[in-house]
């Protein structure tokens, strides 16, 4: 009897582990394809000046406001000809403001190199976190990304809520313009016991375009799994070294208006 039982526990055993592979989350569980958001073109200049109530995070000049988010050390990424150009050296990684904020209007311009190369989310992509949680991505991420004429899932082109929020539109422009983005963000509000009090919300122009319209964030964006809420008072903004073989983006004239 012992003999037959043997192999048969055995096989249960196996079915057992490959389901649990199977159940196992991927990335590609949370991209979305269609419809595709409708792209607009414009021209208007996206450079606004800083008003006077503004924290200025970046003027072309250095990096004095930010810091590398693994160990708090000045930032290293590159200050030249006004801009700052993300480090993709190994062991760099994301840089992120010494200030924390809670809700706030952010103006901040980037720019895809024109020699990009690359394609899909490995194509110009970076990022601005709004609210930095923790170390790595941790925190919600509007997504950076050459989306000019480069296909991707449409709720990690350029202007999502990273895999969660689908831009309304497609106003991305050329690789080697400069462009904007203009956010409103409402940070989430957490109970004495961590649980949450009220959501996140966004709001996004891009290149003056509303491409997220006061959109109830689910929790912190997430590369794999769905997206949930984890307690923090005040974060830091951060940007993405991302680790993807493309030339590195670049931004410049970054400036915060905290609100009550
Ligand atoms: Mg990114």
């Amino acid at each position: 009897m012992r003999r037959l039982l043997f192999p048969l526990a055995l096989s249960f055993a196996a079915t057992a582990v490959f389901a649990q592979e199977t159940a196992k989350p991927k990335p590609e569980d949370t991209e979305i394809w269609s419809p595709v958001p409708p792209v607009v073109s414009n021209t208007a200049p996206v450079t606004t000046a800083p008003p006077s109530d503004a924290t200025v995070l970046f003027d072309g000049k250095n990096l004095d406001q930010w810091v590398q988010v693994s160990d708090k050390s000045p930032a290293k990424w590159f200050v030249k000809d006004d801009t700052l150009t993300v480090n993709k050296e190994k062991g760099v990684g994301n840089i992120e403001t010494k200030k924390s904020f809670k809700n706030y209007q952010l103006h901040i311009e980037w720019k895809v190199p024109a020699t990009i190369t690359g394609e899909g989310q490995a194509r110009g992509n970076s990022g601005v976190f709004l609210a930095s949680t923790g170390t790595g991505d941790a925190g919600y991420e509007l997504q950076v990304l050459d989306s000019y004429q480069n296909k991707t899932y449409v709720n990690g082109m350029a202007g999502s809520l990273y895999k969660q929020a689908i831009p309304l539109a497609n106003p991305g422009r050329k690789p080697g313009e400069w462009q904007s983005y203009d956010v409103i963000w409402t940070a989430p509000i957490f109970n004495a016991d961590g649980s949450l009090k009220t959501p996140a919300y966004a709001t996004v122009l891009f290149n003056g375009v509303l491409v997220e319209d006061h959109y109830e964030l689910k929790g912190e964006t997430l590369y794999i799994g769905k997206p949930v809420y984890k307690a923090y008072d005040r974060a830091p903004i951060k940007l993405q070294a991302h680790g993807d073989k493309s030339e590195p983006l670049s931004f410049r004239n970054i400036w915060v208006r905290e609100l009550p």
